[in-house]
């Protein structure tokens, strides 16, 4: 059995599942990110810092790690005029992913989730890219990340229905179980896929309606501001009988959130029903290890 199915196993024990922290903004901490390529430049520059990283999120308690490659993709490597180095920069992410659990003694254990990401998000992510496109790139760079072994992938970020349905078409091809990684935005009373703005207009229960039919594993509400995260899990729970999950952020601007915080909110979403829990940007291992000594308490009694 592998560690995606044991994974499986577990959650349809009834277990709740904990997963990693933000990446970019750990990388940023420590003053790598790149004004172009976000966390895909320090990849290639700086790979053992997010071996470190990974380990130290699995020695908080994290059972799932996500390779830093979100920002890995040829068209965000386009950004720094570096997408000759796209095989180069995802070998190393998965690597490192896998360095990570070797060293910390987890290799039957811990599931590695290799990342990709909705094409360009910062630039124009309100033009649609042709599928087909979408597709070509989210191949690609899968395909390099599948050389590594990863367990799963993930889309994450995805703001774009077309995105989301070529990422699981090209996961599929590659006989990876796939998991779709959703951020939304607020407007006025409605929840559309977005960062920052609406985008296309999508709203959250257009991308449910799409995939609702499609082979995902796991639908998570991610990258999205902790307090949009629950009401979008609220949607996603009416229509969705599979496992689903969440992993939030919270804007830079309102400062670093407290760990104990964090977990008031991820207490919330796992009433909701929310099945495998982490952080996105502005967690670190101090978020992880207070949802990890929460479910352990929770598993004992
Ligand atoms: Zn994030």
């Amino acid at each position: 059995m592998n560690n995606f199915e044991k994974l499986q196993g577990r959650l349809a024990a009834g277990e709740t599942i904990l997963m990693d922290g933000g990446m970019g903004s750990e990388i940023e901490r420590r003053g790598l990110a790149s004004p172009t390529t976000w966390s895909g430049g320090p990849m290639l520059t700086h790979p053992q810092v997010v071996r470190d990283i990974h380990q130290e999120y699995i020695e908080a308690g994290a059972e799932v790690i996500i390779t830093n490659t979100f920002g890995t993709g040829r068209d965000m490597l386009e950004h720094g005029n570096i997408e000759d180095k796209v095989a180069e920069a995802n070998r190393l992410g998965i690597e490192a992913a896998v360095q990570a659990r070797r060293n910390s003694g987890t290799e039957g254990s811990v599931v590695i989730a290799a990342s990709v990401s909705t094409m360009a998000p910062k630039a124009h992510a309100e033009v649609p890219v042709p599928y087909e496109k979408a597709l070509e790139t989210y191949r690609e760079q899968l395909g390099e990340l599948a050389k590594g072994d990863p367990d799963v992938a993930v889309g994450e970020m995805l703001v774009r229905i077309s995105d989301t349905l070529a990422v699981i078409e090209a996961a599929t091809e590659l006989g990876l179980p796939v998991w779709v990684g959703l951020s939304l935005v607020r407007d006025g009373d409605g929840l559309y896929l977005g960062i920052q703005d609406r985008h296309g207009g999508e709203s959250l229960q257009d991308a449910m309606d799409a995939i609702r039919d499609k082979n995902v594993a796991s639908v998570f509400i991610m990258h999205t501001p902790v307090d949009d995260t629950g009401p979008g899990l609220e949607i996603v729970r009416k229509d969705w009988v599979g496992i689903f999950g969440a992993y939030a952020h919270f804007p830079r601007d309102a400062g670093p959130m407290d760990p104990q915080r964090y977990l008031e909110y991820a207490k919330g979403w796992s009433e909701q029903g929310a099945r495998i829990i982490g952080g996105c940007c502005g967690t670190g291992p101090g978020h992880i290890r207070a949802l990890s000594e929460w479910l352990s308490g929770s598993h004992s009694t």
